[in-house]
């Protein structure tokens, strides 16, 4: 199965996915981490262009432990990505050329800008995926996906639909996460946040709902034409 996961923010799908991720990758599917956004409002002393070249690094280095392909967009710079058209034949071109069974992404109704429009570009470029006249430098797909969003920060009024045990796969979780070394002290300054201990009480507290040490949760994207199994795993 191919498995792609869109974030907004270089660390995003470490936080919401990542556990479930390692799992794709440890039972053999193929699996692509796509970044939308550049991270360039990731530091309160770096520059710009600086911030975003090491968060960057730091995005491929998390995706490399997993050994999944790693893809950017355009580099939107953090905080005002839009649904124009260029950003849809950019998220088309990515779905292309992951040509994936399952889409992993934010959650409609999640604290972020860039997160909301990354889903909503998401959705809004599914069904022109295999449209043969939308033409991306990537060929249309044969298929189309199954989208799944996966939990708000801090599961803020997020209900989930499924849950994935990820209690085999936390340590690969925490060692992608442990890759952004630039957001650590930012996320304490910013928003009193620990990085570890964050995905921690997150991870337990959906464990703790599904009866597992710790687990990571979806929803199902209520769209058509859907397909006759849902594809996440149990
Ligand atoms: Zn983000």
């Amino acid at each position: 199965m191919r498995v792609l996961a869109i974030g907004a923010h270089p660390d995003d799908l470490e936080l919401q996915c990542a556990g479930t991720l390692a799992k794709y990758a440890l039972r053999g599917d193929h699996v692509t981490m796509a970044v939308a956004m550049s991270g360039d409002c990731g530091s309160a002393t770096l520059p710009k262009r600086e911030i975003a070249a090491i968060r960057g690094e730091e995005a491929r280095a998390s995706a490399a432990v997993l050994a999944a392909e790693f893809l950017v967009m355009r580099d939107y710079s953090d905080g005002f990505l839009f649904s124009t058209e260029q950003t849809r034949l950019d998220f088309l071109n990515v779905v292309r050329q992951a040509r994936p069974d399952v889409i992993l992404t934010h959650s409609p109704n999640d604290y972020h800008p860039d997160h909301r429009m990354t889903a909503q570009i998401v959705c809004d470029v599914r069904i022109m995926i295999t449209v043969p006249n939308i033409k991306t430098e990537a060929p249309p797909c044969e298929t189309l996906p199954e989208i799944y969003f996966f939990d708000t920060m801090a599961g803020v009024d997020f209900v989930p639909q499924h849950y994935v045990d990820i209690s085999s796969t936390f340590d690969m979780k925490k060692q992608m996460l442990a890759c952004h070394k630039s957001q650590s002290s930012w996320l304490q300054d910013q928003y009193n946040m620990t990085y570890l201990d964050f995905i921690d009480c997150v991870g337990r507290f959906r464990g703790l709902q599904c009866g597992v040490p710790y687990a990571e949760c979806f929803q199902v994207s209520p769209t058509w034409p859907k397909r006759a199994k849902g594809i996440l795993l149990p």
